[in-house]
Order: structure tokens, then C-alpha cells, then sequence
């Protein structure tokens, strides 16, 4: 469709809206509006955003292809329950700050949100217009729609109003998605909040995993920005467990409540011959590299390097290994080779994710996966020697087991290796706060409020739930925030 067909449809479907209500099936007629890219050849170039987000047009006629449903089935697909109908609705009205504000009764991070949310297994699987086309990805665009409304609202001034003081202070530890919630929602009651945070910079994986193509580090900054003018302190470079225990913050230092937002950075890899060969890469330390570090500025102002690969695979088939794969792409490599031991329909990637990498000429290996890293006179990596796969019954996942086919072991060469299979919780809490408890996985066991074993001590996030999402951070976020304000109020 082009623009003036769109501007065309937009004006015959208002002219029609002021005499008659649009019917279900004026509204099944309205093309899904699709999201303006870069051109693939030109984005695997570059680290700039890869959608270009939705025209007012775009918008508007999206927003009129939703049949407001009397029961709104999208709200209960959400994690945390946005009036989707009622924003939507506004947006087809043209009344865009008020859609903004039902998104933020619930989400305080709508552009985030609406660009990294699975919406595709949440609001829009559940959408009835997704339905009736049998497909959830032709529902209504609802994270392109939250993301058209928050991006209208950048760089503005407005700042949440905190209560008088209260002169209890809060310890927020890490400073990934659920802990900016927590934080702003206590700092909003008024108590003095410090958030401490490993790395020099702030954001989480928002910052040092997700990459800059998918969600530009400004977005996150502005976030972090609000929450510093609403007086939330930062102190970066300070490992909880390392620079002070949990317990010195509460007992020595003055702290009446703490909330542990750390996230699940511990990479995990296979366990197999050749691992530790010079380029051999976590996930975790390869996009830490390229994002947090701007390695590919190396030289032209970032301090540090990245391997210059040719040939990279990349093991895994989720947002992980797709991030890792396409940031490999806009690093230099010439051929990257996404090697996973399932197929397509079972990777959890998201879908959106998949298709980009394939336009941009990721080379997918399905059925396969390494038995071993080959490596020369140097220790340097020079191939994989893997097995190929085919799939059984299914397992605990529900997804069908692979099963490895004997005999059939043949060889990629390439010079990158990266492990991109998971990651698990980061020890160190555990090992430092005898009196926290944690299941067998090293995750914080909470109660239905966040709360954990040890008075005054929150948590949420991935290191509750394991490696999760962005907004179940969120959501986890705002309820142990309103738990610590409770249980302040009463101390
Ligand atoms: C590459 C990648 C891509 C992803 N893509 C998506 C996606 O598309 N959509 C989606 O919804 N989710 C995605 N996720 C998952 C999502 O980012 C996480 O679920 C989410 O960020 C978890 O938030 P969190 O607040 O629990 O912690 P995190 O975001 O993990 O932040 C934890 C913070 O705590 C700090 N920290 C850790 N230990 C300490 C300590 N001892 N002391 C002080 N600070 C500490 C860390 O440095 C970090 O800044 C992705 C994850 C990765 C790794
Ligand atoms: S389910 Fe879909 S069509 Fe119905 S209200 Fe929600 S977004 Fe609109």
C-alpha cells in the first residue's frame, strides 16, 4: 500500500465514521498496516534501528481494524493487564496523550515495551481479529501501536510527582527493568532510593543484551533519566556481594528495605571438547561487547575490542542467539550460520526476530547442533564438528525432543564461536546471604507480594523467575514496589 492509498482509505473510513459506526466487516477489510524498516541490505550495515515505526496514518488505520470486543480478550494476554481495547480505541480516535496514559496505568516502560514485547504469544495471540484470520500475527499491531504512542512523547519534561519525604531509605539492586519500576514506584511514596548497579552504565540487558537495532539505548536513558530527576540516586560500579553484602546495606549502612533486581547473567554452555579456544564467546560477553562497550566503535573512540570474525556460528535459537547472529552480521562478518538442534516451529525466538535475521541472510542450520570445537596449533577455533538431529516425542517443554542422528558428524568451518543456550542465576547473592532462600535452580524463592525469606528484602525479575521478559520484570516490579510501601508504612 502506498502512502497516498493510505492517507486515501484513512479519510474514506473517517468520512464514513461520521454517519455510521464502521461495521466488523469494514474493519476486517482494513489491510494490517505493516512496520516501515530499513531496506535489509542496507540495515546489516549498520546498528540503527531496524523499524522506523508507524506514520499517524499507519496508526490510525490499524488502530480501526480492532472490533473493540465487548470482552477484550487481548487484556488477559497481557502480563500486566493493559487496557489495550481502550487505548487502541483512543488511537482510532485520533486522541493519542490519552491512549499514552491508559498504557502507563499499567506499564511505565511503553517504549520499551512495544518494541521488545512478545506480543505474538501474549496480547495479539489471544486478539479476536488474529483469530479470525487464524493467524495471531494478522491481529491488531498492538506493541506497534504502544510503541507509535510513546515514541509521540519523547523527550518530554514531565517528571511523576513524589510524595513529602518519608526518611526511610531503599536499596534497589540491579537496575534492569524491574528494578527502574521498583524505584520509581517507591521513590513516588516518597522514600530515599539509591539503586546500585554492577556495570558503569544503567539498564540491565535493555542496555548490555538487547541491541541497539531493536532498542536504542536513547529510550532506556530517558527512563533512567526520569527517574534521577524524581531524586532516585545511582551508584554504578558497585557489586552487591562484593563491594557491600545485602546485609551491611540493611544492618550497617541504614537501609529499611531492600529489592534484588540482578537478573540472570550467568551464561551457560554445552560442556563439550573445546570451549575455552580463543574465539569461543558466551552470548552474554559478546553482546556485552558490542553494546554495553560500542565495540564497533573500536578505535574511533570505544576502548574495547571485538574478535573481526569472517565465519561465525552462533549455537541457540532464541532472541539471544538472534541478537548474537545479527549483531556478528553488522560487526563485519561474511557469513554467519545460526546452529540449532530443533527446527524453525519450535525456537523460541520470536518470530518477528527470525525474519529479520533471515532477510538479512543469517543462514539458519535446523536439526543440527556441535559435538566439539576444533582448534588449531594457537587455540584458536577453526571449526565445529556437529551431529544432525530429528525430532522424537515431545518433552517436560512440550516441545518434541531432538534426538541425534549416529554418524552423521560433519564440520563447519569458521573463526567464532558463540554460545547462545541460556543463561542461568549469577551465584553470588546466594553465596553471600546465607539467609535468602533459593530453589535448586539458584533462583530467589518469593511469595505472591515478591517478598522473599529475609525481612524487608523484595525481589523479581529473572533472578525469581529465571530468564524471562522484559515486562514480567516490569510487572514483578510494580508489585514488590507496592509491597515495600506497605510494609514501610507499617514500620
Ligand atoms: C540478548 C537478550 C535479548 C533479549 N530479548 C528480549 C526481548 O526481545 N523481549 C523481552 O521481553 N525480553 C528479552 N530478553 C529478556 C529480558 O531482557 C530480561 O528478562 C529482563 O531484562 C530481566 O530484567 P531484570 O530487571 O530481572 O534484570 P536485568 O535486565 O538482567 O538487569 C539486572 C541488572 O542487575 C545488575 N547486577 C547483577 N548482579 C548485580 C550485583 N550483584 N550488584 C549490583 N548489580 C547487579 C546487572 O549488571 C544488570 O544491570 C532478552 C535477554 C537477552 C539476554
Ligand atoms: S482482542 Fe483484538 S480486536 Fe478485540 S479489543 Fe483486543 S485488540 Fe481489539
Amino acid at each position: 500500500m502506498t502512502d497516498k492509498e493510505r492517507q486515501q482509505l484513512l479519510q474514506q473510513l473517517l468520512e464514513k465514521q461520521k454517519t455510521d459506526k464502521l461495521k466488523p466487516s469494514d474493519r476486517y477489510d482494513i489491510p494490517q498496516q505493516d512496520m516501515p524498516e530499513q531496506d535489509p541490505a542496507v540495515r546489516r550495515g549498520n546498528v540503527n534501528e531496524v523499524a522506523t515505526g508507524y506514520t499517524e496514518t499507519h496508526a490510525r488505520l490499524e488502530a480501526m481494524r480492532c472490533l473493540q470486543c465487548k470482552k477484550a480478550p487481548c487484556v488477559n494476554g497481557c502480563p500486566v493487564q493493559i487496557r489495550i481495547r481502550d487505548f487502541v480505541t483512543a488511537i482510532a480516535e485520533g486522541n493519542y496523550k490519552e491512549a499514552l496514559d491508559i498504557i502507563k496505568e499499567n506499564s511505565l516502560l511503553p517504549a520499551v515495551c512495544g518494541r521488545v514485547c512478545p506480543q505474538e504469544v501474549q496480547c495479539q495471540q489471544t486478539c479476536t481479529v488474529g483469530k479470525k484470520f487464524k493467524d495471531p500475527t494478522k491481529g491488531v499491531s498492538i506493541g506497534r501501536l504502544e510503541r507509535y504512542v510513546a515514541d509521540l512523547n519523547k523527550n518530554s519534561d514531565s517528571v511523576p510527582t513524589v510524595a513529602a519525604e518519608t526518611g526511610k531509605k531503599i536499596a534497589i539492586i540491579g537496575s534492569g527493568p524491574g528494578g527502574i519500576v521498583t524505584a520509581a514506584d517507591v521513590r513516588r511514596a516518597g522514600h530515599d532510593v539509591t539503586i546500585f548497579e554492577a556495570f558503569h552504565k544503567p539498564g540491565g540487558v535493555m542496555v548490555y543484551g538487547i541491541p541497539e537495532f531493536r532498542l536504542p539505548k536513547a529510550i532506556v536513558q530517558e527512563e533512567i533519566d526520569t527517574l534521577t530527576k524524581m531524586g532516585v540516586k545511582i551508584v554504578y560500579n558497585f557489586i552487591v556481594g562484593r563491594t557491600r553484602t545485602l546485609e551491611q546495606l540493611l544492618t550497617e549502612d541504614g537501609f529499611d528495605a531492600a529489592y534484588i533486581g540482578v537478573g540472570a547473567g550467568l551464561p551457560r554452555f554445552m560442556g563439550i571438547e573445546g570451549e575455552s579456544l580463543i574465539g569461543v564467546y558466551s552470548a552474554n560477553e559478546y553482546l556485552t561487547r558490542a553494546n554495553l562497550m560500542k565495540a564497533y566503535d573500536f578505535g574511533r573512540g570505544a576502548d574495547t575490542p571485538i574478535a573481526l570474525s569472517k565465519k561465525v556460528a552462533v549455537i541457540g535459537g532464541g532472541n539471544v542467539a538472534m541478537d548474537s547472529a545479527r549483531t556478528a552480521l553488522r560487526l563485519g562478518a561474511e557469513k554467519v550460520y545460526l546452529v540449532y538442534r530443533r527446527t524453525e516451529k519450535e525456537m523460541p525466538a520470536r518470530i518477528e526476530e527470525v525474519h529479520h535475521a533471515k532477510e538479512e541472510g543469517i543462514e539458519f542450520h535446523i536439526l543440527q547442533s556441535p559435538k566439539r570445537i576444533i582448534g588449531d596449533e594457537n587455540s584458536r577455533v577453526v571449526a565445529i564438528e556437529c551431529l544432525k538431529y530429528e525430532l522424537g516425542e515431545p518433552d517436560d517443554s512440550g516441545r518434541r525432543r531432538p534426538i541425534p542422528i549416529e554418524g552423521s558428524e560433519f564440520r563447519i568451518d569458521l573463526d567464532t564461536c558463540i554460545m547462545a543456550i541460556g543463561n542461568g542465576a549469577n551465584p553470588l547473592i546466594r553465596q553471600t546471604t546465607p539467609e535468602l532462600e533459593f530453589n535448586k535452580w539458584g533462583n530467589i524463592v518469593v511469595d505472591e507480594n515478591c517478598k522473599t525469606s529475609m525481612e524487608g528484602v523484595y525481589a523479581g525479575g529473572d533472578i525469581v523467575l529465571g530468564a524471562a521478559t522484559v515486562i514480567l520484570a516490569m510487572g514483578q516490579g510494580r508489585i514488590a514496589a507496592a509491597a515495600i510501601n506497605e510494609y514501610l508504612a507499617k514500620k
